[in-house]
């Protein structure tokens, strides 16, 4: 029981059990009220009997065993010898495989990924210039003729070996428009996408590169000409379902910043309309991934009258509202309004996140916390702080002492030595903390190019930025899975345990023990959310 749940008399998890207790608050829409309790359960859930795995549980124990019995949504037995169960059971032979729970990124940006234009096509799975190609002529044979192929966001130079983006010409062999803007290493169109653009006046390199203000208003007019309620729908959908490709079941968004109409930042949509598209996935019961929705707000300090759209949320919305599949959360990546921001947060009980870029930040940053939690006790809200490049002991003590947490992860594409965060430390340290990518427009969600920064201290183009501060795979895996349950605020989730969602992700190749370049390359041959198969790739 949290103290918001005392107050209210009664456990989350009954609250939310309600029939019905589906819409969600600041969010409503017609068509989501409209929804019958039905589609709150496991829609699609298969009982399933696996056997002949690795399965590492990561409960409490770190047990191995080879066999997981999912019966109406969840685990109901995990073993090494489950007796065989009656009623109709699919039983799936992982012939040796490694499974591991279902993977929890607890902090990024998938409904800004879900709202792009075009056919959005993430490539955060593909490590040379042939194989980026190959995976956008794929995609073509998808996407009618004329209609733009892009990838804005989830792409970088860096994971080439060729360490460059595609040029126009390779760009060319894909008979679609095609738009990659990288969250590092710039932007390109091919050919087709060039004729396109500079028809509606953008500036384009005769290399097909678009820099400076020509970006801004390239990813605008693409905004404002592309996009429909039906297209970021699609793209939500294709969000989701790549990311379950690679073995993630549950997706902590953290926002945006708003914009009321098209914008040309890769980081703003509209703030109230965006998650739209996921609330009709939702409402259609097709969700593959479970989604929990942060709302980050930007009010300035002093601003008359105060905190005017914080404060609107904390009366209007609920927080940890929703179901199993879709649920909103609380305050972040940013609390906006200063220390009047954090006090109206800790008065209303709601948790909060900010982010930090720098020592100075983060310093600044729990010295308001200090603050605030002088007046009203922060211990039981579990607020976190993300990110932590620099983060000292002494931070993590007094972070501690007020019973809140840090995110980390967020390394793939950094440059420099000792870049942090000091996951080593952390390790060590009795603080809460929780892996989160925060890709999707910065940097990339593909968790193992961060696993494999985290556990090899390299970045993507192989440089040593981590000094003494990496963790074992095994430590990587917790902080994504089980860790993370504080970070979701969910206890059934993140580990293969009697009682807990039936969510999994059965591998490609042992992520133990295969090289640290092939550790990179994991993927998901089977992910299930709650008994629902909703990645399978020749396993069943
Ligand atoms: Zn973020």
């Amino acid at each position: 029981m949290t103290k918001r749940d005392a107050d209210n008399g009664l456990g989350r998890r009954q609250f939310l059990g309600g029939a019905g207790a589906v819409a969600l608050g600041g969010l409503s829409s017609a068509k989501l009220f409209a929804q019958t309790p039905a589609a709150t359960a496991a829609r699609g859930a298969t009982d399933l009997l696996l056997v002949n795995g690795k399965i590492h549980t990561m409960d409490p124990g770190n047990r191995v065993v080879s066999q997981a019995l999912i019966q109406n949504g969840r685990f109901t037995a995990v073993a090494n010898n489950i007796p065989a169960p009656r009623g109709n059971i699919r039983r799936v032979d992982l012939k040796g495989r490694v499974m591991i729970p279902g993977l929890i990124d607890a902090h990024n940006h998938i409904v800004l990924v879900g709202n792009r234009p075009g056919w959005h096509t993430p490539l955060e799975h593909v490590f040379t210039i042939p194989d980026a190609i190959a995976a956008l002529k794929d995609r073509s044979s998808e996407v009618p003729a004329g209609e733009f192929i892009t990838t804005i966001g989830p792409v970088s130079a860096m994971q080439f070996m060729e360490r460059r983006l595609p040029t126009l010409t390779e760009l060319d062999a894909v008979n679609r428009p095609v738009y990659i803007q990288a969250a590092q290493g710039g932007t390109r169109t091919n050919s087709q996408g060039k004729a396109w653009l500079e028809a509606k006046g953008v500036m384009v390199g005769a290399d097909g590169a678009i820099t400076g203000p020509s970006l801004q208003t390239a990813l605008l007019t693409l905004r404002k000409e592309l996009l429909t309620p039906e297209t970021r729908k699609r793209g939500a959908l294709d969000a989701l379902k790549y990311y379950a490709r690679l073995g993630i079941t549950t997706i902590r968004d953290c926002g945006a910043f708003h914009s009321e109409g098209p914008s040309g930042g890769v980081a703003n949509e509209n703030t109230y309309t965006m998650h739209n598209p996921f609330l009709a996935l939702h409402s259609e019961g097709v969700m593959p991934v479970r989604l929990r929705i942060d709302f980050l707000h930007q009010d300035p300090p002093n601003a008359n009258p105060p905190l005017p759209t914080l404060s609107q949320r904390l009366r209007n919305s609920f927080p940890f509202f929703g179901d199993d599949w879709l649920k909103t959360g609380g305050i972040g990546e940013f609390t906006g309004g200063g220390i009047e921001g954090l006090r109206a947060i800790a008065k209303a009980g709601w948790r909060a996140e900010d982010h930090a870029l720098s020592l100075a930040m983060v310093t600044n940053e729990i010295k308001d916390r200090e603050t605030v939690n002088a007046e009203i006790p922060l211990s039981g809200l579990r607020w976190i702080i993300s990110h932590i490049p620099e983060f000292p002991v002494d931070l993590a003590n007094r972070m501690n002492a007020m019973g809140m947490g840090v995110l980390v992860g967020w390394g793939p594409l950094r440059n420099g030595t000792n870049v942090g965060p000091p996951y080593r430390m952390l390790m060590n340290h009795p603080i809460k903390k929780g892996y989160h990518s925060d890709g999707g427009d910065i940097t990339v969600i593909n968790p193992w190019l961060n696993f494999s920064t985290i556990a090899t201290g390299r970045n993507l183009a192989g440089q040593q930025i981590l000094g003494d501060q990496m963790l074992t795979r095994q430590e990587v895996l917790w902080l994504a899975t089980a860790a993370n349950k504080w970070f979701i605020w969910e206890d059934d989730i993140g580990s293969i345990e009697v009682g807990n969602h039936g969510d999994l992700a059965v591998l490609d190749r042992d992520c133990f023990s295969v090289s640290d370049e092939d550790f990179k390359r994991t993927r998901s041959v089977l992910t299930v959310v709650g008994g629902k198969v909703v990645h399978n790739d020749g396993v069943l």
